[in-house]
């Protein structure tokens, strides 16, 4: 029988929770009905529909009125930008947003550049927050939208999101978060954050794959982007996919109930990383915010070695340990540097070169103690086989400053 693997990439995707499968169950069987149908199996069917819609609101405190299920957090985050640009007419052409977005939104915004739209795209510091008074100077009589991510997928950083948000309602620019890393792992609140829309998918919190929600705050005018039967009150049309929507429900009410023990718990074991990887690596760096980050969430440099992850996370692996070197997405472009490394200041060759680790609810102490063994080892297997040199410019003592910047920049 092979070894137990540990699973460390959390952020990546979550394991499905075995209750969400058990609330899944039932629509890959008994419970086939189309929600939009009058009849008996019909009507069952919306009752489940009303009920995860519930579940999602109650983990947002929001009204379940104001949550549109979708086929994915991408998807969520187009329905926002492109709902909200094409909902306003012709009037207004501009958008916010950071340069350390999800592809989601920055190729949202991109596609949307070409048709003349124009795009604002906020600078991040060396620690992967954006500067309010950044976003309070960017608007133009013409800002139709402010797009900022709670959390980031590559670094963990944690923005001052209702800071942000206020200060887009105080220029009367409907604000959009991107909260597929945060929703689940953080508490969210929109009676008291100013969010208007809001975007999350259940892969990330233990539910299916396919299946996301958008919150749009009553009141905000926001237009289609797929037209069909009319689900969704007219908002995304496409019959439910009910096993998903019963699984994302499943995982959004058992999120709410215990977010906050697991957060604390989360928070020990990326502290123990945090705190124990530069006694065991002095050349390892964190990156990312020390503290304003996701609980789980630990990415790692390795001075000299920043040419060398994508050989690292595949030395992890044949050890029976799953991590990342930035995002699942960028396995795609796995040469390329991470632009969100690159937004906080990193050379090229450095931005290529983190190590994403991201424990959640099925990881142990065991698994933390695991790693923590087994990542020195590999460290030093590629430190007597490493290409990239280690220059005055990358060794030291990198740990203090959260994240070094590369001279001059
Ligand atoms: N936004 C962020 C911040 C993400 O991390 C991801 C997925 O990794 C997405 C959006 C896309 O979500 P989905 O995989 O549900 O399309």
């Amino acid at each position: 029988m092979s070894a137990r693997r540990i699973y460390l990439d959390n952020s990546a995707t979550t394991p499905l929770d075995p209750r969400v499968v058990q609330a899944m169950l039932p629509f890959l069987d008994s419970v086939f009905g189309n929600p939009s149908s009058l009849h008996q199996e019909g009507r069952e069917a919306h009752e489940c529909l009303d009920r995860a819609r519930s579940q999602v609101a109650a983990l947002l405190n929001a009204d379940p009125g104001e949550i549109f299920f979708t086929a994915s957090g991408t998807e969520s985050d187009n329905l926002a930008l492109t709902g909200i640009i094409e909902a306003r007419g012709g009037s207004g052409n501009h958008i916010i947003t950071s340069a350390i977005e999800h592809p989601a939104i920055l190729e949202t915004c991109r596609s949307h550049q070409k048709r003349g739209v124009e795009v604002t795209s906020l600078p991040s510091d060396s620690d992967g927050l954006i500067d309010p008074d950044e976003l309070a100077r960017a608007f133009r009589p013409t800002t139709r939208l402010v797009s900022i991510m709670t959390a980031n997928n590559v670094v963990g950083t944690v923005q001052p999101i209702n800071e942000l948000a206020r200060i887009a309602r105080d220029h009367g620019v409907p604000f959009h978060t991107d909260a597929v890393q945060a929703a689940g792992r953080i508490p969210i609140n929109v009676q008291t954050q100013p969010v208007d829309l809001l975007s999350l998918s259940a892969h990330k919190i233990y539910g299916p794959k396919g299946v996301g929600a958008l919150f749009v705050r009553k009141g905000t005018p926001i237009a289609p982007i797929i037209n069909g039967g009319g689900q969704e009150r007219g908002l995304r049309s496409a019959t439910e996919n009910m096993a998903g929507i019963a699984g994302l429900g499943c995982a959004a009410e058992i999120a709410s109930a215990e977010m906050s023990a697991e957060a604390a718990r989360l928070v020990k074991l990326r502290d123990r990383i945090i705190e124990t990887v530069p006694d065991l690596l002095p050349n390892a760096y964190l990156i990312g915010h020390r503290h304003r980050r996701l609980p789980g969430h630990v990415c790692l440099g390795f001075a000299g070695l920043e040419g060398e992850s994508i050989r690292l996370l595949l030395s992890l692996d044949e050890a029976g340990i799953a991590v990342s070197t930035g995002s699942a997405c960028s396995a795609h472009h796995a040469h390329q540097p991470s632009h969100v490394l690159q937004a906080m200041g990193f050379d090229p060759v450095r931005a290529r070169g983190s190590l994403r680790v991201t424990l959640g609810r099925f990881n142990t102490d065991t698994d933390v103690e695991a790693f923590l063994r087994v990542l020195p080892k590999k460290i030093k297997e590629l430190r007597s086989i490493a290409t990239y040199p280690i220059t005055s410019n990358n060794q030291g003592k990198h740990y203090e400053s959260h994240c070094e910047r590369p001279a001059g920049t």
